[in-house]
């Protein structure tokens, strides 16, 4: 199936073929005609299937064509109407004719000569973490480039006022996670009555932050008739609760149950005594030092520890977990991709989601507090058909986690016994 199958607007396709995608993942293709035609979606899928832009797309298209539609509208009624409406966002602004000059602007940001168009909240992505707002950012930036829509997101953890200032100054499609929404609204920044589509994203992941009461109050000031696309990796029985609660009819769609993701990943398990296992790692480390290794600790003092060894032993990492300021999560993480770093260390908080392209090698240091979160974990690596690997430090208290971790793979994994 190609992209042109999907009937995706022109502004749209053009900017996904600019992505360099050839075809649509598995749930691209089940989730983009669904979404368009209005159903909500109970989507089980993890981040690395494409998941982002199956809702993005359809979004963008809906709310692309509704634009269309307006501007039609307008244009006929005032038959010498200019380009009334281009917009004025300038961070994450989709411009629609990106060869034309930007127009003047005054420091504050407002356009001078050309009257702003008027926009409406009308979706809103709601996320758990920081990372994945700005993640899911980007992609709304790279689809959405040439359609005039003007997003933004909002998140923890920063500063308020450049985000308000966007608010302000209106957008189409928000990004949100939960505290930080709710803060803006109360304060009356965020205006939640015209949303046509809400998405709940990593909707386990949402509950495991406890973030329940704060997904129940953003529900209940969204307007009943509304669109409801709800994605979880995992299907534990709250999940299935609260879905019933929130959606309508949904479409059912499901890829990659979460265990057979991780067939393109060659895992080993190492048996360490507790006190070697930083000679281990530092030993894996040096054997791999033209790849890409993420390191996960379960602890945030344990990351930053593992970091400092590592720095004794003369090889650089950055580390990134929940205590780190925003300023430095990010640097991190943009450091890692680019390949400037080539180890980084994390704890499940920060890691967990992030798209790291052509990341070679998981190293899980410390095994997670729940099994499934192994399977996300090593789902970082051998993303997109390509090979990845994982190894797996194990010492006596983990046995038990092992064999449950095994269980939730479904084949045997490779072990080895370090001394
Ligand atoms: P996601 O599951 O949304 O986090 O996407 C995982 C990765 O897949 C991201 O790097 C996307 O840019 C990439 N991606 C999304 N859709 C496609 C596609 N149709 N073809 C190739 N890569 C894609």
């Amino acid at each position: 199936m190609t992209f042109d199958e999907l009937f995706i607007a022109e502004p749209i396709l053009r900017a996904v073929r600019e992505k360099g995608y050839n075809e649509p993942t598995p749930i691209q293709q089940q989730a983009i005609p669904v979404v368009a035609l209005g159903r909500d979606i109970f989507g089980i899928a993890q981040t690395g299937t494409g998941k982002t832009a199956a809702f993005a797309i359809p979004i963008l298209q809906t709310l692309w064509e509704e634009r269309q539609r307006r501007q039609a509208v307008a244009q006929a009624a005032k038959p010498d109407a200019d380009t009334a409406g281009q917009p004025v966002s300038e961070t994450t602004e989709t411009t629609g004719q990106p060869q034309q000059k930007p127009r003047r602007r005054d420091r504050r940001g407002r356009n001078h000569g050309k009257p702003r168009e008027e926009r409406l909240l009308r979706a809103l992505i709601l996320t758990p973490t920081r990372e994945l707002a700005l993640q899911i950012d980007e992609c709304f930036t790279d689809y959405g480039k040439y359609t005039g829509l003007v997003h933004t997101s909002v998140f923890g953890g920063v500063k308020q006022a450049p985000q308000v200032e966007k608010l302000k100054r209106g957008v189409d499609i928000l990004i949100a996670t939960p505290g930080r929404l709710l803060d803006l609204r109360g304060q009356g920044y965020v205006d939640l009555d015209h949303i046509t589509t809400f998405v709940l994203d990593e909707a386990d992941r949402m509950l495991d932050m406890g973030f329940i009461t704060d997904i129940r109050r953003v529900i209940s000031m969204l307007p009943t008739k509304r669109q409801t696309l709800y994605f979880s990796a995992t299907m534990p029985d709250d999940i299935v609760r609260l879905s019933r609660n929130i959606l309508h009819d949904p479409v059912r769609i499901e890829v990659t149950p979460a265990a057979s993701t991780v067939d393109a990943v060659e895992q080993t398990i190492y048996f360490v005594e507790k006190p070697d296992k930083k000679s281990l790692l530092i030993r894996e480390l040096k054997r791999r030092s033209d790849r890409t290794v993420l390191v996960f600790s379960r602890t945030k003092h344990g990351a930053d520890n593992i970091s400092k060894i590592l720095k004794k032993a003369g090889i650089e990492s950055a580390a990134i977990h929940g205590d780190k300021s925003q300023g430095a999560r990010q640097k991190a993480l943009a450091d890692f991709k680019a390949g400037k770093v080539k180890v980084m260390v994390a704890t499940d908080i920060a890691a967990r989601g992030i798209d790291i392209k052509e990341l070679g090698t998981v190293i899980n240091y410390d095994l997670p507090d729940v099994v499934e979160t192994y399977v996300h974990r090593i789902g970082r690596t051998g993303r997109a058909g390509a090979t990845g690997e994982a190894l797996t430090f194990c010492s006596q208290d983990d046995h038990m986690m092992i064999k449950e971790i095994q269980a939730l793979v479904g084949r045997p994994i490779h072990m080895e016994l370090h001394q």
